[in-house]
Protein backbone atom coordinates (compact mmCIF):
# COMPACT_ATOMS: atom_id res chain seq x y z
CA UNK A 1 0.00 0.00 0.00
CA UNK A 2 1.32 3.00 -0.92
CA UNK A 3 0.19 6.46 0.71
CA UNK A 4 -1.09 8.89 -1.44
CA UNK A 5 -2.19 12.68 -1.58
CA UNK A 6 -5.42 13.78 -3.35
CA UNK A 7 -6.35 17.16 -3.84
CA UNK A 8 -10.24 18.26 -4.39
CA UNK A 9 -12.05 21.35 -5.64
CA UNK A 10 -15.38 22.32 -6.86
CA UNK A 11 -17.18 25.73 -7.35
CA UNK A 12 -20.36 24.68 -8.82
CA UNK A 13 -23.27 23.27 -7.53
CA UNK A 14 -23.64 21.83 -3.88
CA UNK A 15 -20.08 22.87 -3.50
CA UNK A 16 -20.28 21.00 0.12
CA UNK A 17 -22.06 18.03 -0.82
CA UNK A 18 -20.08 17.56 -4.15
CA UNK A 19 -17.07 17.39 -1.59
CA UNK A 20 -18.54 15.02 0.68
CA UNK A 21 -19.68 12.91 -2.81
CA UNK A 22 -16.60 12.62 -4.05
CA UNK A 23 -14.97 11.50 -0.65
CA UNK A 24 -17.57 8.57 -0.35
CA UNK A 25 -16.78 7.06 -4.08
CA UNK A 26 -12.82 7.75 -2.87
CA UNK A 27 -13.78 5.55 -0.07
CA UNK A 28 -15.24 2.83 -1.98
CA UNK A 29 -12.20 2.63 -3.65
CA UNK A 30 -9.48 3.23 -1.35
CA UNK A 31 -8.91 3.17 2.29
CA UNK A 32 -9.61 6.71 3.38
CA UNK A 33 -6.64 7.94 5.83
CA UNK A 34 -7.27 11.67 6.64
CA UNK A 35 -9.20 14.86 5.32
CA UNK A 36 -8.31 18.59 5.76
CA UNK A 37 -10.60 21.35 6.88
CA UNK A 38 -12.38 22.47 4.52
CA UNK A 39 -11.41 25.90 2.75
CA UNK A 40 -13.41 28.56 0.58
CA UNK A 41 -10.75 29.78 -1.80
CA UNK A 42 -10.56 32.85 -4.33
CA UNK A 43 -10.20 31.55 -8.08
CA UNK A 44 -6.40 31.69 -9.57
CA UNK A 45 -6.09 31.70 -13.57
CA UNK A 46 -9.59 32.50 -14.22
CA UNK A 47 -11.06 34.97 -12.14
CA UNK A 48 -14.28 35.37 -13.46
CA UNK A 49 -15.81 32.50 -11.73
CA UNK A 50 -17.30 31.20 -8.28
CA UNK A 51 -15.12 30.61 -5.67
CA UNK A 52 -14.04 27.11 -4.65
CA UNK A 53 -14.45 24.98 -1.67
CA UNK A 54 -11.04 22.89 -1.39
CA UNK A 55 -9.49 19.86 0.64
CA UNK A 56 -7.05 17.17 0.38
CA UNK A 57 -7.13 13.52 1.61
CA UNK A 58 -5.13 11.31 2.55
CA UNK A 59 -5.33 7.53 0.84
CA UNK A 60 -3.68 4.53 1.19
CA UNK A 61 -4.11 2.38 -1.71
CA UNK A 62 -2.95 -0.85 -4.47
CA UNK A 63 -3.59 1.02 -7.40
CA UNK A 64 -0.83 2.30 -9.00
CA UNK A 65 -0.38 5.95 -10.35
CA UNK A 66 -2.45 5.34 -13.93
CA UNK A 67 -5.28 3.60 -12.00
CA UNK A 68 -5.83 6.52 -9.53
CA UNK A 69 -5.89 8.94 -12.04
CA UNK A 70 -8.43 6.45 -14.02
CA UNK A 71 -11.14 6.25 -10.95
CA UNK A 72 -10.74 9.35 -10.04
CA UNK A 73 -11.21 10.72 -13.66
CA UNK A 74 -14.20 8.27 -13.32
CA UNK A 75 -15.53 9.52 -10.37
CA UNK A 76 -15.23 13.31 -11.77
CA UNK A 77 -17.36 12.09 -14.54
CA UNK A 78 -20.10 10.35 -12.30
CA UNK A 79 -20.59 13.39 -10.26
CA UNK A 80 -21.16 15.56 -13.30
CA UNK A 81 -17.78 17.16 -14.49
CA UNK A 82 -18.52 18.99 -18.15
CA UNK A 83 -15.10 19.76 -19.58
CA UNK A 84 -15.05 24.14 -20.26
CA UNK A 85 -12.05 26.61 -20.00
CA UNK A 86 -8.91 25.45 -18.83
CA UNK A 87 -9.41 26.46 -15.04
CA UNK A 88 -12.99 27.07 -15.51
CA UNK A 89 -15.81 26.30 -13.37
CA UNK A 90 -16.56 22.61 -12.55
CA UNK A 91 -18.81 20.63 -10.09
CA UNK A 92 -15.59 18.51 -8.71
CA UNK A 93 -11.94 18.51 -9.87
CA UNK A 94 -9.65 15.74 -8.04
CA UNK A 95 -5.84 15.69 -8.70
CA UNK A 96 -3.19 13.68 -7.58
CA UNK A 97 -0.79 15.65 -5.54
CA UNK A 98 1.88 13.11 -4.57
CA UNK A 99 2.02 8.86 -4.63
CA UNK A 100 4.31 7.76 -2.52
CA UNK A 101 7.73 9.50 -2.90
CA UNK A 102 7.43 8.92 -6.79
CA UNK A 103 8.08 10.79 -10.04
CA UNK A 104 6.63 10.59 -12.98
CA UNK A 105 6.47 13.14 -16.16
CA UNK A 106 4.62 11.98 -18.81
CA UNK A 107 2.24 14.37 -20.94
CA UNK A 108 -0.98 12.99 -19.14
CA UNK A 109 0.27 12.75 -15.61
CA UNK A 110 2.37 14.55 -13.76
CA UNK A 111 3.56 13.35 -9.71
CA UNK A 112 3.67 15.14 -7.65
CA UNK A 113 1.55 17.90 -9.35
CA UNK A 114 3.38 20.74 -11.21
CA UNK A 115 1.63 23.21 -9.30
CA UNK A 116 1.62 22.43 -5.72
CA UNK A 117 3.96 25.25 -4.76
CA UNK A 118 2.33 28.51 -6.24
CA UNK A 119 -1.22 27.21 -5.20
CA UNK A 120 -2.00 28.36 -1.68
CA UNK A 121 -5.40 26.55 -2.12
CA UNK A 122 -3.69 23.28 -2.30
CA UNK A 123 -0.28 23.99 0.26
CA UNK A 124 -2.56 25.58 3.13
CA UNK A 125 -5.12 22.12 3.60
CA UNK A 126 -1.60 20.05 2.81
CA UNK A 127 0.00 21.52 5.71
CA UNK A 128 -2.96 20.95 7.93
CA UNK A 129 -2.58 17.11 7.78
CA UNK A 130 1.05 17.04 6.35
CA UNK A 131 3.17 19.32 6.89
CA UNK A 132 6.26 17.24 7.25
CA UNK A 133 5.75 15.67 3.49
CA UNK A 134 8.76 15.87 1.78
CA UNK A 135 8.65 17.28 -1.74
CA UNK A 136 10.46 14.70 -3.83
CA UNK A 137 11.68 17.04 -6.63
CA UNK A 138 11.44 20.66 -5.10
CA UNK A 139 13.25 18.74 -1.63
CA UNK A 140 11.41 20.89 1.00
CA UNK A 141 9.19 20.30 3.35
CA UNK A 142 5.26 21.65 2.58
CA UNK A 143 5.58 23.67 5.47
CA UNK A 144 8.42 25.33 3.94
CA UNK A 145 6.80 25.53 0.28
CA UNK A 146 4.01 27.35 2.25
CA UNK A 147 5.50 29.50 4.29
CA UNK A 148 7.69 30.65 0.77
CA UNK A 149 4.59 31.56 -0.86
CA UNK A 150 3.37 34.53 -0.70
CA UNK A 151 -0.50 34.87 -0.42
CA UNK A 152 -3.23 36.54 1.87
CA UNK A 153 -4.86 35.01 4.28
CA UNK A 154 -8.14 36.49 3.04
CA UNK A 155 -7.73 34.28 -0.22
CA UNK A 156 -7.95 30.96 1.55
CA UNK A 157 -10.67 30.79 4.43
CA UNK A 158 -10.85 27.77 6.84
CA UNK A 159 -14.88 27.41 7.43
CA UNK A 160 -14.60 25.24 10.51
CA UNK A 161 -18.66 24.75 10.19
CA UNK A 162 -18.17 22.62 7.48
CA UNK A 163 -17.02 19.06 7.82
CA UNK A 164 -16.45 16.54 5.06
CA UNK A 165 -16.63 13.16 7.09
CA UNK A 166 -14.44 10.37 6.73
CA UNK A 167 -16.90 8.06 7.69
CA UNK A 168 -20.53 8.43 6.85
P1 LIG B 1 -6.79 20.90 -14.04
O1 LIG B 1 -6.83 19.95 -12.90
O2 LIG B 1 -5.39 21.24 -14.48
O3 LIG B 1 -7.62 22.12 -13.82
P2 LIG B 1 -8.12 18.80 -15.51
O4 LIG B 1 -8.65 18.27 -14.22
O5 LIG B 1 -9.04 18.95 -16.66
O6 LIG B 1 -7.41 20.20 -15.31
O7 LIG B 1 -6.91 17.86 -15.89
C1 LIG B 1 -6.24 17.97 -17.10
C2 LIG B 1 -5.32 16.77 -17.27
O8 LIG B 1 -4.33 16.79 -16.28
C3 LIG B 1 -5.95 15.40 -17.11
O9 LIG B 1 -6.43 14.92 -18.31
C4 LIG B 1 -4.80 14.54 -16.58
O10 LIG B 1 -4.37 13.61 -17.54
C5 LIG B 1 -3.70 15.53 -16.34
N1 LIG B 1 -2.89 15.32 -15.14
C6 LIG B 1 -1.54 15.35 -15.15
N2 LIG B 1 -1.05 15.14 -13.93
C7 LIG B 1 -2.12 14.99 -13.10
C8 LIG B 1 -2.24 14.74 -11.71
N3 LIG B 1 -1.16 14.63 -10.90
N4 LIG B 1 -3.51 14.63 -11.20
C9 LIG B 1 -4.60 14.76 -12.00
N5 LIG B 1 -4.53 14.99 -13.33
C10 LIG B 1 -3.31 15.10 -13.88
MG1 LIG C 1 -7.66 18.08 -12.43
Amino acid sequence: MVESIIALGTNLGDRVGNLRRAIEMIGRKMSLVKASSVYETEPMYYKDQDWFLNCVVAVETDLRPHGLLRELQAMEMKLGRKRTVRYGPRVIDLDILFYGNEVISEPGLEIPHPKIAERPFVLVPLNEIRPDLFHPVLGRRTSELVGNLKFGAEQVIKRSGLHVDLVS
